[in-house]
């Protein structure tokens, strides 16, 4: 699916860390985030201590995994990788956990999908370097306190609202990643398409960065379809093997993509008209859109709706979502009781 800002498959992992950007500097957007870290890293680097754990809290696909591998990077310090879907017992923690090396950066990648006895682990590694490891079953069980080398833990979620508190107060800092302004966008793909060796007109990106939902992997990967087809289907002047990108390219792959104007997808638009048609542009709630549209309620909060919210295509209520009246045109629909006299 290619309006998912979810990572899909091993060989999207592969052109990902082709394009990624190895230093703040290269780093696009992201303006305050990037100047709070820069902070951070630079005094840590001063006092001669390990960084401060972070939290990157943001829609999937804005950047977080790259900021934790930058970090690493600009502290100059190995970093490991880890998920929470990976830690289901306390022990899948104190593994990673004992095996750090001193001053490693330590990634948790989806940390609110963590083990709740991990995590309670994790309150005491973060903020002594020390766990206690239990040993023996049953009435013979004790607790052998164990020191860790000093590291810095990176935690990444999509809603930091998942996390509890005690958790969430551990950290340092906390950066909210923002969607991309078009702008933005636009330099991601122009140094994307530099490094793929891809030739496209200006206002083709600009086409791109419109449609890929304010974030840098699903612009990445609409890059990629446009190459595709303009390979397949360009005409290459100028002797070269390879035809320009234009916007004609662009519309024409991205609408056999079916991804539409405003990036909408599929699914986006299957919540959308659901809305529409079947609760009268709501309110409805979460849960309800979620099932009747058959997907989980969690996919619908994480990624569908801040980006339907963010365009102002519906808007969130205290008695659920609803259709704005941006909604109702986009998709050539009357609302209900407008315009009628
Ligand atoms: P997930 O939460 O799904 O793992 P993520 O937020 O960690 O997603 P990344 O994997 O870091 O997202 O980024 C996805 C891709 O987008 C990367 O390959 C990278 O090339 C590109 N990218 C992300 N942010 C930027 C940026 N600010 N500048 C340039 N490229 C970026």
């Amino acid at each position: 699916d290619l309006t998912n800002p979810e990572l899909e498959s091993e060989s999207e992992l592969a052109f990902e860390g082709a394009l990624r950007p190895r230093s703040l500097g290269e780093f696009v957007g992201q303006t305050k985030v990037r100047g709070q870290l820069q902070l951070l890293l630079t005094a840590a680097t001063m006092q001669q201590r390990t960084p401060d754990h972070i939290l990157l809290a943001g829609p999937p696909g804005l950047g977080k995994t790259t900021l934790a591998m930058i970090v690493a990077h600009e502290a100059g310090r190995p970093l490991r990788m880890s998920s929470g879907p990976a830690i289901q017992h306390a022990g899948d923690l104190a593994a990673v956990l004992s095996s750090l090396v001193p001053g490693e950066v330590l990634f948790i990648d989806e940390i609110h999908r963590m083990a709740r006895s991990a995590e309670e682990m994790l309150y005491l590694a973060m903020e002594d370097f020390r766990i206690d490891i239990m040993v023996g079953k049953g009435a013979g069980a004790t607790s052998v306190p164990l020191d860790l080398a000093p590291f810095t833990l990176v935690g990444a979620t999509t809603r930091s609202g998942l996390l509890p508190n005690p958790l969430r107060d551990r950290f340092g800092f906390t950066a909210h990643l923002e969607f991309y302004a078009d702008s933005e966008l636009e330099q991601v793909l122009e140094r994307a398409a530099r490094l793929l060796d891809l030739r496209i007109d200006r206002d083709a990106i600009a086409e791109i960065a419109g449609r890929c939902r304010g974030t840098p992997r699903i612009a990445n990967r609409l890059l990629r379809r446009v190459r595709d087809y303009t390979l397949v289907h360009g005409r290459p002047t100028d002797g070269s093997e390879m035809a320009r990108a234009d916007v004609a390219s662009v519309r024409a792959a991205l609408d056999l993509y079916e991804v539409d104007s405003l990036g909408l997808d599929r699914l986006d638009r299957q919540v959308m008209t659901t809305m529409l048609e079947r609760f009268g542009g709501g309110p409805v709630g979460l849960n309800t859109l979620a099932v009747s549209v058959g997907e989980e309620a969690e996919t619908i909060e994480a990624v569908v709706e801040p980006f339907l919210v963010r365009i102002g295509l519906i808007t969130r209520t205290p008695r659920g979502r609803m259709a704005t009246p941006e909604g109702w045109r986009h998709f050539g629909l009357r609302q209900p009781g407008v315009g009628l006299t």
